[in-house]
């Protein structure tokens, strides 16, 4: 018997996710990744690295809970929110039999972790102006014991109208959990639900220091949810899931002095994001630039293999949106420096849009 013979036939079957790293490049300026431009200048200070650490390091957990205005007993802290996608899947979804739900064109974890552990995935796509379809999802939450909403969305940086999550959680109630994605949320802090987790107990929140804090690197992400849904996640997660050095840092990233410099970035990264807007709308090959609320802006080329393709020859990387359904000849740019967004720009003001490809005049 060959080894790959002796794997789960959904593990054989698994097409696994296609990061930012995986797909590589070789450039200078990387917006393919939705990270921060620039590194923080946090490092971790000396400690006892011979001790394990503690499975949900008090400091981590208090400052975080702080931050989002909620008790430490509704506050996970995980391996990034991409853990605590999957922590939900292992403590909620028996495989082969519950399915969970999200709605393309979204992130793609919440299929990969699903696909993983067996569990059925259902998609309901978005709306065109990628809302969520409400009445499509109605009818199919038959089975469902997770649906993720990720708001704002990547990659189309919609933020998903209250509206439809509070009906949802309506349709929802003791029968699935609802998990909004606010991996962005500090780019529109405004549009958080962790005010929410109070009527809701079936409401889970997933944060991560990745984008707004500038830690992709450092891998720290939390769920918010009731404490009964924190007491689950903590059956099924790992005994010690933060490395000594992350807890110390993520600390230090979430002290008064850590979030005034978080802000500050988002206050910049926002600046520069509505330039970067205004010059795309500017550049011939670009057809739509669609709103974005996250440190990312979506838009439709005049092609986009060719934008793509250029740029990534002048080491410039980005992300070809184009596969996702609803996406053709879409990219998504990272909102990087405001000198990387402007060689970005320059790059494309030095494309001609194609000959034989309907112009922006003519849509
Ligand atoms: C980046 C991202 C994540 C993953 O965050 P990590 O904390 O780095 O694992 C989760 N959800 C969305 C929507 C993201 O864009």
């Amino acid at each position: 018997m060959s080894i790959s013979q002796l794997a789960r036939a959904n593990v054989l079957a698994l097409e696994p996710y296609q990061s930012a790293r995986r797909l590589g490049g070789k450039g200078d300026v990387w917006l393919n990744a939705n990270e921060y431009p620039l590194p923080p200048a946090f490092g971790p200070r000396p400690g006892n690295l011979n001790r394990y650490p503690a499975c949900q390091p008090e400091g981590v957990i208090n400052n975080y809970a702080a931050y989002a205005g909620l008790r430490p007993d509704q506050v996970l802290a995980c391996r990034g929110a991409d853990e605590a996608i999957e922590l939900l899947i292992r403590a909620f979804c028996e495989p082969g039999h519950d399915a969970v739900l999200f709605c393309p064109p979204t992130y793609g974890m919440y299929s990969v972790s699903a696909e993983t552990f067996g569990v059925a995935r259902r998609t309901v796509p978005a709306r065109d102006d990628w809302q969520l379809d409400m009445p499509a999802i109605e009818a199919r939450l038959d089975g469902v014991k997770l649906v993720y909403v990720c708001s704002p969305n990547n990659p189309t940086g919609t933020v998903i109208r209250p509206d439809d999550i509070k009906r949802l959680l309506e349709l929802t109630r003791g029968r699935a959990l609802v998990v909004a994605d606010e991996a962005y949320i500090e780019f529109c802090p405004q549009a958080t639900l962790a005010g929410w987790l109070a009527d809701y107990p079936h409401l889970v929140i997933l944060r991560t220091l990745s984008k707004a804090f500038a830690l992709a690197g450092l891998r720290c992400g939390f769920a918010l949810a009731g404490a009964e849904v924190i007491q689950l996640l903590l059956k099924v997660i790992a005994p010690y899931p933060l490395p000594l050095p992350v807890a110390d840092i993520a600390e230090q990233a979430l002290s008064a002095d850590g979030l005034a410099l978080m802000r500050a970035r988002v206050a910049e990264i926002t600046a520069t994001r509505d330039w970067l807007a205004g010059a795309l709308r500017g550049c011939d090959c670009v057809l739509e630039v669609y709103p974005g609320a996250g440190n990312y802006l979506l838009a439709r080329f005049d092609p986009a293999s060719h934008a793509f393709k250029a740029l990534w020859d002048q080491g410039i990387i980005l992300r070809n949106q184009s596969a996702q359904p609803g996406l053709q000849e879409c990219l998504r740019i990272t909102i990087g420096t405001r000198n990387e967004c402007e060689r970005v720009v320059n790059a494309l003001r030095a494309l001609t849009a194609t000959v034989d490809s309907p112009r922006k005049e003519a849509m």
